[in-house]
């Protein structure tokens, strides 16, 4: 077996992390982890530490890890037929399966999907078929997308430029002219401390309308956003706002395409997102969760209204110029069918739904009073916690202060992991929605003590 003095030195030499500061990781001046083993909640690394991973990777390992269903799955796949593409018209028993099985998930209006990798890749594509919608209507100039800042939705060329954090745009000559950013519907962040949330939602409406006027309605093709803000803060929607957003989006004849790569398949205690917030979406945006990152695998739920323009513009055009040699990886696919399938089983949308609540309401009591924790906040099994420098007037941390990663840092020490969110002044808990109370309490348990370590 290889030392890990060996690996390490090839890590630093070799390997191209993402979302990593690569000068500082390469010097060997940031900490680096080798994780070789997960089970149920918990991963281990080859220094030998057991830890509870309260983010499930990147929010995905849903299921939790080490699910014998699943690899079995996979093997069988990979032995029996490791690979066969989908295009014109070719399937396997895995990739049909699992389309009839999400759409089986899916809102009554949509009733096809296309598969992909990754959330980044199947937003790619939503904006190529929003695109080539309108095209096919005969409405050429209706192409800017609408997101939200503080919304991630990948870090590609296009969904780079949806994504709302400007970590992501910066140096990087993305093509922003075809994105327009509007409010973040941050109730902790409203910008007059004395707006109701009904206020909130009618300014972040106000800001919408004005938006689109200002570009023009004909000029506006679709809105993106997800159900609840995931990475730009996790942030549930005050009460009101997607019912109050939608009714501008039908009165401009703006498509909505929900981003649903953390929320799909119970992560807030409903099987999807939109169900779970009253959302009526054309176009639903799904990866993570569908096969619980056991295998990579991404998709596109389409409505029926959409879905009936495609089929016309094939009919003009041909076949439909898109897609990747891994669209429906038989073994993603196998994957997805054995995770769906122990979603159901042991009732994990419904856990998700409890154990999420009791969460909440656990870190909601054992921190809302400490003196900088501004706000607790969550759904389901996601839970942010929001630090301020002082609590009357709202004073916020600066990004300089890196509260979150010395939180985040403190609570590794506890044994749990949890995420410094981008922002610098969040920490966020998205854990497997297999997670029990015990467990739940442990994470709550180290966060109180990590935070009072630091603050
Ligand atoms: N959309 C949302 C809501 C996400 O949270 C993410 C990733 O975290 C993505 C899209 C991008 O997915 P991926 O990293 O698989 O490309």
């Amino acid at each position: 077996m290889l030392t890990n003095d060996q690996l390490d030195k090839w890590d630093r030499e070799n390997f191209f992390h993402p979302s990593t500061h690569l000068a500082q990781h390469a010097r060997g001046e940031s900490p680096s982890r080798i994780v070789s083993g997960g089970s149920g909640v918990y991963i281990e690394d080859r220094d030998g530490n057991k830890m509870l991973d309260g983010f499930a990777g990147l929010y995905c390992v849903n299921v939790g890890y080490g699910r014998q269903e699943i690899a079995e799955a996979i093997a069988k796949q990979a032995k029996e037929l490791s690979y066969y593409h989908a295009y014109v018209g070719h399937g396997t028993e895995a990739s049909i399966t699992l389309s009839k099985m999400v759409v089986d998930r899916a809102p009554a209006n949509m009733s096809k999907v296309y598969f992909g990798l990754g959330g980044s890749d199947a937003n790619e594509t939503n904006i190529k078929l929003v695109w080539y919608y309108n095209n096919i209507l005969g409405r050429p100039e209706k192409k800017k997308i609408i997101s939200r800042w503080r919304g991630y939705h990948g870090s590609g060329l296009m969904t780079g430029s949806l994504t709302g954090l400007e970590l992501f745009h910066k140096k990087f000559d993305l093509p922003l002219d075809k994105v327009v950013h509007t409010e973040a519907p941050y109730y902790f962040r409203r910008p007059d401390l004395d707006m109701s949330e009904k206020d909130f939602v009618d300014h972040c409406v106000r800001e919408l309308e004005a938006l689109i006027a200002k570009e023009g309605p004909d000029t506006i093709a679709a809105f993106i956003g997800e159900p609840i803000l995931g990475t730009g803060g996790i942030v549930p929607p005050p009460e009101g706002y997607w019912a109050a957003i939608q009714e501008v989006l039908a009165k401009h004849d703006i498509l909505l395409i929900a981003d649903e790569v953390v929320t799909g398949f119970g992560r807030l205690g409903s099987m999807m997102g939109t169900t779970h917030y009253g959302i009526n979406a054309d176009i639903i945006t799904i990866a993570k969760g569908l096969t619980s990152a056991y295998a990579p695998l991404s998709g596109s739920i389409i409505a029926d209204k959409v879905w009936k323009v495609l089929e016309q513009g094939t009919d003009e055009l041909g076949p439909i110029g898109h897609g990747w040699t891994y669209s429906a990886h038989p073994i993603g696919a196998a994957a997805g069918v054995a995770n769906l399938n122990l979603i159901d089983s042991l009732d994990l949308v419904d856990n998700a739904r409890v154990v999420g609540s009791y969460l909440n309401q656990s870190m909601h009591d054992a921190l809302s009073t400490h003196a900088n924790v501004g706000d607790v906040r969550g759904e389901g099994m996601l839970c942010a916690v929001e630090f301020v420098k002082q609590k009357d007037g709202r004073v916020f941390f600066d990004a300089g202060d890196k509260v979150g990663p010395q939180v985040a840092a403190a609570l590794a020490k506890e044994g749990v992991i949890g995420r410094a969110m981008p922002q610098g002044d969040i920490l966020g808990f998205a854990p497997p929605l297999c997670l029990d109370r015990a467990e739940a309490d442990k994470i709550v348990d180290a966060a109180r003590k990590a935070i009072v370590s630091v603050l």
